[in-house]
Parts: C-alpha cells; sequence; structure tokens
C-alpha cells in the first residue's frame, strides 16, 4: 500500500527507456480531493453502461430497523431482485449499477441504473415488496443517452453512503461494455510504483534534465522517454 501526502507526493515508475510521474491519490471517499474525482468516474461508469431503466428503491418504515440494518436487508435484496429482473425480462446483455445514499433521516435509499428490457413496474414493485416489505419506489424508462445523463447527473451526485456492513455502490461484471482505461495503461500493468521525496512538478523538473522527453500527458500523469532505447530513466530516493 502506497503512502503519501493525497494530491502532492508524486509517483514515479520506470519501464525500459520511459518514466512516468503522477500525483498520489488516496482514492478514499473522505477526502476532499479524491471524493469529488471517484463521484465523477462513477459517473462516468454509470453513462458508459447505457443504462434504459432507474430504479429509485427504499426500505419498509414500518420495519423496526436501525438505518444499518435497513441498509444491509437493502443490499441483500438487491441482488435477488436483479437476479429476477435479469430472468424475467431475458435481457441478454442485462447489467446493473446501484448506488446508496443517505436520507435526510439517516436511511438508506438506492437508485440503480438497469439495461434491462422491459418488466412491469406492477411487477417490480410486487417483486420488491416481497423482498423488503417496502412498497415505494420508483420506475423511469430511460430513452436516450441524454436522458441518461441527466439522471446520472441528477440521481448519482450525491456521494454514495457508507452504511456498517454494506458496499456503498454495485456494478455488475457486465456493465461496463468497453473498458477503454485499461488498454491505454497495458504498457505500464504491473510496474512497480514508488514515492519519491519531490513534489510533482520538481519531478517533472528533475526528468527534463536528465534530458528525458515528455511523451505523453494525461490529467493525471506525464509519460516522458529516451530517444536511445539503451538509455534508462534516472533512479530516485522514495520518500
Ligand atoms: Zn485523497
Amino acid at each position: 500500500m502506497l503512502k503519501g501526502q493525497c494530491g502532492q507526493t508524486a509517483i514515479y515508475q520506470t519501464k525500459n527507456n520511459r518514466a512516468r510521474a503522477f500525483l498520489f491519490h488516496c482514492k478514499r471517499w473522505s477526502c476532499p480531493t479524491c471524493s469529488p474525482r471517484k463521484r465523477r468516474q462513477l459517473r462516468a461508469i454509470a453513462t458508459a453502461g447505457k443504462p434504459d431503466m432507474l430504479l429509485t428503491l427504499t426500505h419498509d418504515t414500518k420495519q423496526p430497523l436501525t438505518p444499518d440494518e435497513a441498509a444491509q436487508q437493502m443490499t441483500k435484496a438487491l441482488t435477488a431482485m436483479f437476479r429476477w429482473m435479469h430472468t424475467r425480462s431475458k435481457t441478454a446483455n442485462f447489467g446493473y449499477l446501484w448506488v446508496i445514499e443517505r436520507t435526510q433521516r439517516g436511511f438508506p435509499h438506492c437508485h440503480a441504473l438497469l439495461r434491462c428490457q422491459f418488466v412491469h413496474h406492477r411487477e417490480i414493485s410486487a417483486k420488491w415488496k416481497e423482498l423488503t416489505g417496502a412498497s415505494i419506489i420508483d420506475v423511469q424508462r430511460i430513452t436516450s443517452e441524454r436522458q441518461a445523463a441527466n439522471y446520472v447527473t441528477k440521481y448519482l451526485s450525491k456521494e454514495p453512503h457508507k452504511f456498517d456492513k454494506t458496499r456503498r455502490f454495485g456494478i455488475s461484471k457486465s456493465w461496463r461494455q468497453t473498458d477503454t482505461d485499461r488498454t491505454v495503461d497495458a504498457f505500464w500493468q504491473g510496474v512497480p510504483v514508488q514515492t519519491v521525496a519531490y513534489s510533482f512538478s520538481e519531478l517533472v523538473a528533475a526528468l527534463l534534465s536528465a534530458g528525458m522527453t515528455p511523451e505523453a500527458s494525461s490529467k493525471t500523469h506525464i509519460t516522458f522517454f529516451y530517444q536511445d532505447p539503451t538509455l534508462t530513466p534516472p533512479t530516485f530516493n522514495s520518500s
């Protein structure tokens, strides 16, 4: 596990005649720097799944459950619910993404995006009632990418809430139909990362003064290389 100061410690990787510099991010939901990034990433994943349905699910307020118990019951019921919807709708590329939010009263509340050809609203409500006892549910069909993007912005803009023993969100394996992030970074996969005792800009300056050429940059990192493939990037002490 890497340690450093979020958004300040520089991270360094080298492979062959290439080096990559980026900033350490702790990736915690509680971090003021990382939380907005994580929310943005989650929204991007949600939109990329091309959902055609939005469900809003609540728990049964008549049951004497604590918020944590209600969240546990809810996430357990979600698994059964989606399995049933998959079978019932016979959707070949069925997929889902759900997030748990906290209502003002402190109880869980779930938004789920699905790729699920039609299952009737009444049947969905009846199934949720059977699983949880709750009857309040909202079902929206999504008919365009623009509508999907609007819903994602509207319903997935809050930070998913961490109840005791339950996850903040869940994504089915089939949700992402293509994964561009992973192919782009294939070259760097498995390459050890090191924190260095430099700020990001100091590390960049050190690589430039070592005669390396910037090759590509993204919002998060810069890649450098030597024209001469026999040269290897400089080494630095760990922070
Ligand atoms: Zn952070």
